[in-house]
């Protein structure tokens, strides 16, 4: 038997938004995930626990069968590992995002223009990385490279020096005076980083080419390292993980998975649908059980509030990922499962994630149901009354027998 968990970040929405009050998943074409609707289980699902933040981090981790109030202390030690930092249980491992702030002299004034800072290149993002790492470092405190705008600040010996911080994509356009970080240390850092970055040549380069420059550093999601069980040790499958991003990775790796590379995934709508697909494939020919295939595409649509490539990733992964993969499957003749859900909603309208529970499909070749449902979406999900409230239960009811 093969298990492939589908996860499509940030997918489902809500029906106030720019589509004529249709979501992106009613007005995808998908029969791909629509067949397996149609002929498996579908429901629903509360992947974001109560009293917690609705991150991708909490709802994978409950998704891949980790209880977030067990094992979750913040979003980057998770990234942290995949980084290949090696955190002590005492170690804060922090959020760095490289964004773009606007340019009042004031810095408590600015205003978030950009969390990504267009898109930054890891290339480019590495060496302003590693200049703060020179001008700013102490013995305790060290900045590490991750990918594109996501990096990792670790702050050593400082259990109990976890802090509160907003994610900066919840506050784009607005003046980020009320959202600063409490904790001195870190808002002197993230002063500092402005003056030091905004004339950095990287950035200027970047004006030149009208790209938005990196001017600032915004730490946020810190935690300290959690030790967790092997996925192995939990279900007794082999699994793997494919995606372009830290988190996921990070995941895979503190729970002992397979962690696949793929070249060209960039965690937008531009990503190689086709080369997910494909390790895939290589990763269950290699004798893997699970693979765990993430595609933050869509959630990276909702937070630009660009519809028609939400809509348009949804179709991708249908039809470039799972025909793919499932193809694969059906040539095997083997049994196989197939999970397909978000981890979160990420509204257009809202530009940032929500804790509503979220539509799932569990799909098995050689025990096909009829769900009475011809497209999943959030409305035929919920009709069908079938409601998991614990998110973190929803692998175990994945790879029962
Ligand atoms: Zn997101």
């Amino acid at each position: 038997m093969k298990y492939l968990v589908l996860l499509c970040d940030g997918m489902a929405d809500y029906h106030k938004g720019p589509l004529n009050d249709k979501t992106p998943m009613q007005l995808a074409h998908k029969p791909n995930i629509d067949f397996c609707a149609a002929h498996g289980e579908v429901g629903t699902i509360k992947t974001v626990a109560d009293g917690f933040k609705p991150g991708s981090d909490v709802a994978n981790l409950a998704v891949m069968g980790y209880n977030p109030e067990l094992y979750y202390s913040g979003r980057s030690p998770l990234e942290a590992a995949s980084i290949g930092i090696e955190l002590s249980s005492t170690d804060i491992a922090s959020r760095c995002n490289i964004v773009t702030l606007s340019d009042e002299d004031d810095y408590s004034q600015k205003t978030m223009i950009d969390y990504c800072a267009d898109d930054i290149s890891t290339a480019e993002a590495d060496v302003l990385i590693k200049f703060l790492e020179e001008k700013l470092s102490e013995e305790d405190l060290h900045f590490y490279t991750g990918v594109s705008y996501r990096h990792c600040l670790v702050l050593k010996n400082a259990l109990g020096g976890s802090f509160e911080a907003t994610p900066p994509h919840d506050i784009l356009d607005r003046k980020i005076t009320e959202y600063l970080p409490e904790n001195k240390r870190i808002l002197e850092l993230m002063k500092k980083s402005y003056e030091l970055l905004k004339d950095h040549p990287v950035n200027l380069m970047r004006i030149e080419k009208g790209l938005r420059p990196a001017n600032s550093i915004w730490i946020w999601g810190s935690g300290n390292k959690k030790e967790m069980p092997s996925f192995k040790s939990k279900f007794g499958l082999d699994g793997a993980v494919i995606s372009a991003v830290d988190l996921i990775k990070g995941i895979g790796k503190l729970t002992e998975m397979k962690v696949c590379e793929v070249e060209g995934a960039t965690g937008y709508i531009d990503t190689n649908f086709e080369g997910k697909a494909d390790a895939a494939i290589k990763t269950f020919k290699e004798g893997t059980d699970l693979v765990y295939l993430h595609v933050e595409a869509p959630d990276e649509c909702g937070h630009r509030f660009e519809a028609q490539n939400k809509i348009r990733a949804i179709e991708l992964i249908d039809e470039k990922i799972l025909s793919k993969v499932k193809a694969y499957l059906d040539s095997t003749n083997d049994n196989y499962k197939i999970m397909i859900l978000p981890d979160h909603a990420t509204p257009l309208c809202l530009k940032t994630h929500v804790s509503d529970p979220v539509p799932f499909v569990i799909y098995e070749k050689y025990n096909e149901i009829d769900s009475g449902v011809k497209s999943v979406n959030e409305d035929t999900a919920a009709e069908t009354k079938i409601y998991v409230n614990e998110g973190y239960e929803i692998m175990s009811r994945f790879v029962k027998k």
